[in-house]
């Protein structure tokens, strides 16, 4: 069979595609003013994706009849920034259908990352179009390479915006998975939930060694995750539970002043003041959980007091105490009253991480809704939804025909997210995915 090509007639040539698209937006929230605008067009590069310009509709239409692009009509919704979810774990799914402990000792990487990929485009269709993964508990530095399968410009598969950290750092001895028959050897079958360093000499050779393979982001375990004595718990409950810090001051500073020389910044997972205050005096950008309101020397009101005035973020996490505990006894009263407090307190450096992962991908805005719960003003949390986790004049929007005001949990819900952009390309259309 012999193959041969004609040459391109003129009509086969594709017309010049025009510079800019136009969507049209109903209402439009602005995550700065807190404000529902209506009638905005926002005009969009088709070739960097970028957002040129945002105006009241009235203002162009005159333009319209001479305008030879796309336009996007979502005059009937609510359009606004694409959501962030600043703690997930793309390389987990919901301990109620398999314990951590599984997961990261039964899964293989490869069943884990084919999960990964699919836990990403959930993510997406439900409107967040970026994320931070803040560990992949026992998949290596999977994520690196996922990150360059999502958000690479020939990207292979549909997923938010991917901002990972490889792998946490922990001291010996403070995390799992702990072998019952070696209980003396760190993790099992060589799987290790984090990548482990003691001194500060090997904290900072982790933190460049994790930067040089491709971290966007520092985590470390500040307050024991799985308690730095569990294995206590066959013989005493109460020390065997009892949370203490892992880290001391001086491998805590020598990891942060890495980081930011290297000008990576950096999450730490603590759960009360006495490890939280120190990580602020050094400048860590985010704390995860910060949970514990009984710590022994003082209230979480006197925590989030020191708090204020601090540009670290705060990441209560309220989804996966919510999902773990159902939403009742005193682990999810904790958390609750942790927030409720720092709202009291009118903080606003808050951004909405539920550690997506411990329960569905895809039910990431629970966060946003659980927040609404507890007392916050809804424009706030779309605020910490948005600003909150990441900036820029991207063109990454979503819409959704709900009423806030009326109906927070509905509006945000994956299920009424219609219209999904991600750098200007469109992902879902009518409630339908397009990928
Ligand atoms: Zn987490």
């Amino acid at each position: 069979m012999q193959l041969t090509a004609s040459a391109p007639t003129l009509e086969d040539q594709a017309q010049p595609a025009a510079p800019t698209k136009i969507v049209l937006a109903g209402k439009l929230f602005d995550p700065y003013t807190l404000e529902l605008l209506d009638n905005q067009a926002i005009t969009i590069c088709n070739d960097s994706g970028m957002i040129l310009d945002v105006s009241p509709l009235s203002a162009i239409s005159s333009n319209f009849a001479s305008f030879d692009g796309e336009v996007i009509d979502l005059r009937h919704l609510t359009v606004l920034p694409g959501f962030v979810d600043t703690h997930v774990h793309l390389f987990l799914h919901p301990y109620a259908e398999t314990s951590w402990v599984d997961q990261v000792t039964k899964e293989s990487i490869v069943e884990r990352t084919i999960k990964a990929t699919v836990h990403a485009k959930r993510t997406l269709m439900a409107g967040f179009t970026a994320v931070r993964d803040l560990g992949t508990e026992g998949a290596g530095d999977a994520d690196i390479a996922l990150r360059k399968c999502l958000s690479s410009p020939g990207a292979l598969i549909p997923g938010p915006r991917y901002f990972c950290v490889t792998r946490a750092i922990a001291p010996t001895g403070t995390y799992g998975p702990k072998s019952s028959l070696y209980v003396n050897k760190e993790g099992i079958d060589d799987v290790t939930g984090v990548d482990v360093a003691d001194g500060t000499q090997e904290c900072i050779k982790a933190v460049r060694r994790q930067i040089g393979a491709g971290a966007d982001w520092i985590k470390v375990i500040v307050t024991s995750h799985y308690a730095v004595r569990s294995r206590a718990s066959e013989v005493s409950r109460r020390v065997g539970a009892a949370s203490m810090a892992t880290f001391d001051y001086d491998e805590l500073r020598a990891m942060i002043c890495t980081a930011h020389a290297y000008g990576v910044k950096v999450a730490a997972h603590a759960t009360n003041r006495s490890t939280i205050i120190p990580l602020i005096s050094l400048g860590v950008d985010s704390i995860e959980h910060a949970y514990d309101m009984f710590a022994p020397d003082s209230t979480v009101v006197e925590m989030f007091e020191e708090y204020a005035g601090h540009k670290t973020k705060y990441v209560p996490t309220l989804a996966a105490y919510y999902t773990m505990t159902q939403g009742k006894g005193e682990i999810w009263d904790r958390a609750a009253n942790s927030f409720k407090a720092a709202l009291e307190l009118d903080l606003d450096n808050i951004s909405c991480g539920g550690d997506t992962g411990v329960f569905a991908h895809g039910a990431n805005a629970l966060e946003l809704s659980l927040m609404v719960r507890l007392g916050a003003d809804w424009k706030k949390v779309l605020r910490w939804a948005t600003l909150g986790g990441w900036e820029g004049f991207i063109a990454d929007l979503i819409a959704t025909p709900g009423n806030f005001a009326a109906d927070f949990e509905g509006a945000v819900s994956a299920e009424s997210i219609q219209f999904v952009m991600k750098g200007g390309k469109i992902y879902k259309r009518d409630g339908l995915p397009l990928v």
